[in-house]
């Protein structure tokens, strides 16, 4: 076959390489030798309708190629991708780079499920000839819908536990999936996500389209999750991954959540059921063998599965509350009148002790002794023990722990106290369960109350380790009425050795697990469970709190982002970090890396500064209340900034983000000017709302923009190193540009709003004079200038303390941002009285934080710090210590094609030749500097401009490091 396959290969695609024959299922299949690499497909004997099939495959292929997770038909000779030999019909498709899901060293499911609802998502679009919807709706085994025809092999199967299994899955499918299935929309799925078909490389990648049929898209992600069902003791945690990923990228319903798991069941029912008749038909059929062998116990599994715990996880995962019955508890708790004390004397009244137990307490108690102490030392009468606390307890070798999945967050609040303290029932209740758990480290003597709302929602609450004696107290269905005694604290036998507490827990259901349902929840499952298991205080009603909020992993942060967070809200390197602290110029993640931040001008005087912390806690302990009384901070804060400005910008508004100022400099131009045409640099941001995006080319040009409006000009970025005009008239072209765009605004010009030097565009210095000339343009005009110092100011350019001092011109509005607060939300806009005057023209202004006491306080301070330590100074030298530095790395490495900036504000234009952009260099080398501990940004239209805008602090040593890293990279 190999002499037929090159033969066609080089007759039909003009390829003569090498091919080697690949495994399949049904088809042949060659790997082809070519650079690139090829897979050639042949089908012998294929019918017209399996051609028609073929073509329609393409079809979905080639729409799915900007995608980049599918293969792509290539086109033979006469332009077709499926065309007919002799043998049959043949298709070469490109080959995907990349180890196979079943073999592959790391699985992110995930991602899988990003991939999938990616090509849904496209399938979904492309529209169907009737014809192709005919073919589509061909018998075919692997057609879920046809429960006819499943239903009919099941007798094939031998074994007769087996066989009932199946078929109750399958009747179940026909008598409740089915209907509900029908009346969801159908679409184009690919139907096959096993093990085999998925490459994992820099993505994930969906191969051989051969199953695909017409089926609402929720049954495509079941034959995903079946396979994921195969491998995997806790199916539904496996599966809610893969929701999460899906649902990241193409919304999925409640409706389609809670026919996930059975169709999952039922796609593995159907497997084992198509195995039977293919064995039939080929009783030799050893791959069968194989891949069957998981099947039967997966079946057992799924058909286990608590359904309303499954659907807390699916819940969670798409980043719902899990379970919605919460709400309702919480409401009804939250406004209940009485709820009787859980112990003696009330919680609110008792003198209390703290027990921390988290892993993070450098002072954790490790003894009964200790926290024996902790009791005795305090003269509390009551320790508490926090909810949602990673525990070192649980962490200790007692536990089984080896998973990353461990269980070591408490559900409970546990309250310590002395053997024999009563316990008793906060709310009417009945026993639902009880039990004496007697295995090592369980409760010992458990039970569980049922309570309802008003609504009749039913909540539980959990008492573990009460003693021995309380055994005989309980009853299933026995009543306890609010403030009954339900037992008395155990001993330490009863207590895992630890002094005597009871855990308390609030249950909103028990997840089919009975009197074994957590009290301790899995790592990566603290949402999930904070939803189930809701806060005890809610009873309790400790005034204090107990939630200890402790810190879950990366891993799970990074998870729950994608749904609980807009996704367009983007997060930095291939492999984002998890900072947790800050200090000086550094970031520090959550194993305690160190990264040198040579990004974050917003951290202006360094991170968590000392005095700026102790003057915020100060202030925050003293007063914070909005600006409609008269305080002294807004005042002397507005003083000090106005002494950093030229005559006679003399009137601030304090708002609270770059943004805000510049929507607010747009309102004040209009008001002054009673006009609404506005002039913008190419490339500049001046914010996220509505109306600055509406002046941020940036953004209106870029990906989503929906172009410039009418009323906005965007003139030429006066770029002398890579733009438009060069050479040495080039300022002059740049202004004559600008004069144009004037002259050609639809509405007269209210204002122009510029940078200094314009970040997003690549840290773009504008030419000398350029300024002084525009703004005299737009003065001529009856237009006023706005300098967006958002990025640049506050001493940060180094030889002047605001951007538009380089260009020697006084601008009619300042607006400032990021370092004023030092991360704290503070911003500010400078104007003249005359402007603030026509602003004034009778609507009132009313900013609820803007300049607030401990606004203005913070401002004032990172004020002072800069004065202070001279930063402005320190911006001075040290910015140009590294530019210096890396135009002497220039000299060698002709890549750094320019260097520019001022101050501690630079950007390093990186060229592969004097045309092309060095792109993806910057990229590999930011993700270089990040291995060595140091933290860089890159910007421009073709992100190929490093962007080094460090806190203010940072000293040339911290250069040093830098240098050598960029100098590695360099030699590399
Ligand atoms: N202007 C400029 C020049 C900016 O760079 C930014 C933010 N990057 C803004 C305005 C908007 O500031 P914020 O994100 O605080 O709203």
């Amino acid at each position: 076959m190999i002499n037929e396959a090159k033969e066609i290969l080089t007759s039909h695609w003009r390829n003569s390489s090498d091919v080697s024959p690949l495994t399949g299922e049904r088809d042949l299949n060659f790997e082809v030798k070519s650079d690139p690499k090829r897979v050639l497909k042949i089908y012998p004997n294929a019918s017209t309708e399996d051609v028609e099939f073929l073509r329609l495959q393409d079809r979905a292929l080639l729409s799915l190629e900007g995608m980049g997770i599918t293969p792509v038909p290539l086109p033979s000779d006469s332009g077709a991708t499926t065309i007919q030999v002799q043998l049959g019909a043949v298709r070469l498709l490109s080959w995907l780079e990349g180890e196979m899901w079943a073999e592959a060293s790391s699985r992110d499911i995930s991602e899988l499920g990003k991939s999938v609802a990616l090509v849904d998502k496209h399938l979904a679009q492309l529209q169907l000839s009737n014809r192709e919807i005919e073919i589509l709706k061909r018998n075919f085994i692997w057609n879920m819908l046809q429960a006819e025809e499943i239903q009919s092999r099941i007798q094939l199967i031998s074994d007769e536990k087996l066989r009932n299994q199946v078929a109750s899955a399958i009747s179940e499918f026909k008598e409740k999936l089915l209907p509900r299935l029908n009346k969801m929309k159908p679409q184009l799925i690919h139907n096959d996500a096993n093990d085999w078909n998925i490459v994992c490389g820099d993505k994930i990648r969906l191969i051989d389209f051969g199953d695909m049929i017409l089926a609402p898209r929720v049954v495509g992600l079941a034959v995903a999750a079946s396979y994921l069902a195969l491998d995997s003791n806790d199916p539904v945690f496996e599966i809610s991954k893969l929701v999460r990923g899906y649902h990241s990228i193409a919304p999925l319903s409640l409706e389609e959540l809670d026919l996930l798991v059975p169709l999952t069941r039922m796609r593995i029912a159907m497997s084992i059921a198509n195995a039977a008749l293919q064995i039939s038909q080929d009783p030799n059929n050893a791959y069968l063998g194989i891949s069957q062998s998981k099947t039967p116990s997966a079946l057992a599994r799924l058909a286990t599965v608590d359904r309303n715990y499954s659907n807390f996880r699916l819940r969670n995962a798409i980043g719902l509350e899990a379970n919605p019955n919460a709400k309702k508890v919480r409401n009804y708790l939250s406004r209940k009148l009485e709820i009787h004390d859980v112990v003696a004397p009330p919680l609110k009244k008792a003198k209390k002790v703290w027990i921390d137990w988290s892993i993070d307490n450098p002072k954790l108690p490790r003894s009964s002794s200790e926290i024996a102490s902790i009791l005795k030392e305090s003269g509390a009468t009551v320790g508490i023990g926090r909810y949602c606390e990673n525990r070192w307890v649980y962490e200790s070798s007692d536990f089984d722990n080896a998973d990353s999945n461990a269980r070591t967050f408490h559900l409970g609040v546990d309250l310590w106290m002395e053997v024999g303290a009563p316990v008793y029932a906060p709310l009417d209740g009945e026993v639902e369960l009880f039990n004496d758990n007697a295995k090592h480290l369980d409760y010992g003597p458990v039970v569980i109350l049922r309570h309802k709302c008003d609504d009749g929602t039913p909540f539980w609450t959990l008492y573990g380790h009460l003693s021995k004696k309380s055994l005989a107290n309980w009853q299933v269905g026995k009543v306890f009425k609010a403030g009954e005694l339900i037992g008395w604290m155990g001993d330490e036998s009863v207590n895992v050795g630890w002094p005597p507490h009871v855990h308390f827990q609030l249950l909103t259901d028990l997840c089919g697990m009975g009197i074994d349902i957590y009290g301790v929840a899995p790592r990566e499952e603290v949402s999930l469970w904070r939803g189930i298991s809701l806060n005890p205080n809610l009873i309790l009603r400790i005034p204090e709190g107990v939630d200890a909020h402790s810190r879950i992993s990366g891993s799970s942060i990074k998870e729950e982002r994608l749904v609980a967070i807009g996704r367009n809200l983007s997060l930095n390197f291939n492999k984002p970090l998890h900072i947790v602290a800050g200090e000086g110029a550094y970031l520090i993640d959550e194993s305690g890396n160190r990264y040198l931040d040579l990004v974050n001008n917003v951290a202006h005087v360094g991170h968590c500064h000392p005095r700026l912390v102790a003057a915020a806690a100060k202030q925050m302990a003293t007063l914070n209340t909005n600006t409609r009384y008269l305080h002294q901070s807004i005042i002397e804060y507005a003083r000090s900034l106005i002494g950093t400005l030229p005559d006679p910008l003399s009137v601030v508004y304090f708002v609270n983000s770059g943004s805000e100022a510049n929507d607010l400099a747009i309102r004040l131009a209009k008001a002054h000017t009673k006009r609404s045409g506005f002039l913008s640099l190419n490339h500049a941001y001046h914010g996220h709302t509505d109306s600055v995006v509406d002046i941020s080319p940036y953004k209106f040009f870029g990906k989503g923009g929906a172009g410039k409006p009418r009323n906005v000009n965007v003139a030429k970025l006066p770029n002398l190193f890579r733009g438009d005009f060069r050479g040495p008239d080039a300022t002059e072209k740049y202004l004559q540009d600008a004069v144009t765009q004037l002259d050609t605004l639809t509405e007269p010009i209210a204002a122009f709003f510029s940078e200094s030097i314009v970040s997003t565009a690549g840290q773009i210095v504008l030419p000398p004079g350029y300024l002084a000339s525009v703004y005299k343009e737009v003065r001529d005009r009856g237009g006023i200038c706005v300098s967006d110092e958002v990025q640049i100011g506050l001493g940060r350019v180094g030889e002047r303390f605001w951007g538009f001092q380089l260009q020697e011109v006084i601008p009619d509005i300042v607006t400032m941002g990021k370092p004023l607060g030092n991360g704290h939300p503070l911003a500010a806009v400078v104007t003249t009285a005359e402007i603030a005057s026509s602003f004034n023209n009778g609507m009132e202004y009313f900013n609820t934080f803007g300049g607030n006491p401990v606004s203005s306080v913070i401002g004032q301070t990172v004020f002072d710090i800069v004065m202070d330590e001279s930063l402005q100074l320190n911006a001075l030298t040290t910015g140009t210590y590294l530019m210096n530095a890396m135009r002497e790395l220039g000299r060698e490495h002709p890549i750094i094609a320019d260097v520019r900036g001022h101050g501690l504000f630079i950007g390093v234009e990186m060229m592969r030749d004097e045309e092309t952009p060095a792109t993806s260099e910057v990229a590999d080398l930011m993700e270089f500097a990040l291995t060595k501990g140091i933290l860089l940004s890159c910007d421009g239209p073709d992100n190929n401009v490093l962007k080094i805008k460090p806190p203010l602090i940072l000293n040339n040593s911290q250069v040093d490091h830098l240098t050598n890293v960029i100098s590695d990279w360099l030699s590399k």
